[in-house]
């Protein structure tokens, strides 16, 4: 039976190439009678977002794309939560040190940054020169008898190279000299993402491998790792990498990636869902009939149109565009199919739900005179691009090209922070402090940004409800 996952790490906002690759598992699965996992990556503590993993669960469900295993419905390969299966990780490094394929490293980082630097300098591409790889037992005893930290090393042949098979793609070779002796476990005790990975897939029994381009290299890694446990392949399939208009790999910075941002700004679990089944070409080609704007008519279909007509063979390797023009035209067709009364609908679930309203009210009911006056205060918060005249945002004594600057600086810094009061006030005033603007000018900037105007509800609470994905497009579009 055909069983395929994916495996999201939780480290910030739901991406569109976890809904992407969700999508090709999913229909792969449906058209074959197999079943969908969803396994939450979660073993990299530094980077591990406490909200993420509820977000990658509502996400997924909205655009419809739900699992048969997975950490909240269970089944019969759990846990599905990395971080709740160290024991198992453990054991399986322990498989490996016993049999060689992998060792104790006792290097510290000091050692490591030393010999990177030497390697950087001679113009030699950084790696583990091997140091702890033959120590004598002795040694190995003595520094655990010593509770020295360690983490566990594969042992990459020295010699010879790996070929696999990529099922779009055929095979794929790399070289041993060019593998690195990859971290499995980690001194924390957690192991890195090719160890769990690896392990995973072949105690959950995955058949299929579909994923991002971008592990192509980390491939030739794991498939070392299946032969050191004895196991066998599962298929691999690398998609296309979804890019920009200009080809480079779709980026937050010229795009909005966070699937939160799309159900937030009101498109349509439908539409985004047909837009990313066009994404890799695995549906038939379009008919030459030109509706409007370069799209299809056949270019709309439905999820069950995708699982009754999707064929792998149709897949296209060139990279995907990820065209928000075309995206807006697809989910404008979907609005325009609603009733009347399922367009109102689809408002009240959204830009005019009573969650929505209630926090907006609660930021004017001191500042207004009239309920009439309601409008007037927060249009902002119902439009979709808010674009000030230099004359709301530009302060008196900075340039042009300077507060262009000073706003690029302020969505690092939104972007790293969480979204609430307590953490995004200290986090912009030291940036302020940093470059010399003042509190008025760093908040007036940033209030002309999002609201369009030099007055407004209190900045930041409206910045929280208006929400992070929002905000932060909002400035992106600024700096456009
Ligand atoms: P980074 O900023 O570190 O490059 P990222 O943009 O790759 O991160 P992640 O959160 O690491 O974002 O990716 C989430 C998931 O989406 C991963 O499974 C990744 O393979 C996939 N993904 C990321 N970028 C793309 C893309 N351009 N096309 C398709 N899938 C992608
Ligand atoms: N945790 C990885 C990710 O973030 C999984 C990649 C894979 O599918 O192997 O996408």
């Amino acid at each position: 039976p055909i069983r395929v996952r994916i495996a999201p790490s939780p480290t910030g906002d739901p991406h569109v190439g976890t809904a992407y690759i969700g999508l090709l598992n999913f229909i792969y699965a449906r058209q074959r009678g197999g079943k969908f996992v969803l396994r939450i990556e979660d073993t990299d503590r530094t980077r591990f977002v406490p909200t993420s993993e509820q977000m990658i669960f509502d996400t997924l469900r909205w655009l419809g794309l739900g699992w048969d295993e997975g950490p909240d419905v269970g089944g019969p390969y759990g846990p599905y939560r990395q971080s709740e299966r160290t024991e198992i990780y453990r054991q399986h490094a322990d498989l490996l040190l016993a049999n060689g394929t992998a060792y104790r490293c006792f290097c510290t980082a000091e050692e490591l940054d030393a010999v990177r630097k030497q390697q950087i300098a001679a113009k030699l591409p950084p790696r583990y020169p091997g140091t702890c790889r033959h120590l004598p037992k002795e040694q190995i005893e003595a520094n655990l008898a010593a509770n020295k930290p360690f983490v566990i090393r594969m042992a990459v042949p020295t010699e010879g190279a790996t070929t696999f098979r990529d099922e779009l793609r055929g095979d794929i070779t790399f070289d041993h000299s060019t593998i690195d002796d990859q971290v499995l476990m980690k001194s924390d005790g957690f192991p890195t993402y090719h160890l769990a990975n690896v392990v995973d897939d072949h105690l959950m029994q995955i058949t299929d491998v579909i994923r991002a381009e971008e592990w192509i290299s980390s491939t030739p890694k794991h498939v070392l790792l299946y032969k050191a446990f004895g196991w066998q392949l599962p298929r691999f399939w690398h998609m296309p990498l979804l890019r920009n208009i200009d080809k480079s790999k779709i980026s937050k910075r010229k795009n909005p990636v966070s699937l939160i941002y799309y159900r937030q700004a009101g498109f349509l679990p439908e539409a985004m869902i047909n837009f990313l089944g066009l994404m890799g070409g695995g549906m038939p080609s379009p008919s030459p009939i030109e509706i409007v704007n370069g799209a299809k008519e056949n270019e709309i279909f439905s999820l069950d149109d995708m699982i009754a007509r999707f064929e792998v063979p149709n897949i296209r390797l060139g990279g995907p565009v990820f065209d928000l023009t075309k995206l807006r035209w697809l989910n404008s067709e979907y609005l325009r199919a609603l009733t009347p009364e399922s367009f109102f609908a689809a408002l009240r679930q959204t830009v005019l739900s009573d969650q929505y309203l209630r926090d907006i009210s609660a930021l004017v009911q001191t500042r207004i005179e009239t309920l009439g006056q309601f409008g007037d205060l927060t249009s902002f918060f119902f439009r979709d691009d808010i674009l000030p005249t230099q004359e709301v945002f530009l302060p008196k004594k900075r340039t042009l090209e300077e507060t262009v600057a000073f706003a690029a600086e302020q969505l690092t810094v939104l972007e790293a922070t969480d979204w609430t009061h307590e953490a995004m006030e200290p986090a912009l005033k030291k940036l302020g402090e940093e470059k010399g603007w003042s509190v008025k000018e760093n908040f007036m900037l940033l209030r002309a940004i999002i609201t369009g105007s030099t007055m407004s509800p209190p900045l930041l609470e409206s910045m929280i409800v208006f929400g992070k994905a929002r905000s932060l497009d909002r400035v992106r579009r600024f700096l456009e």
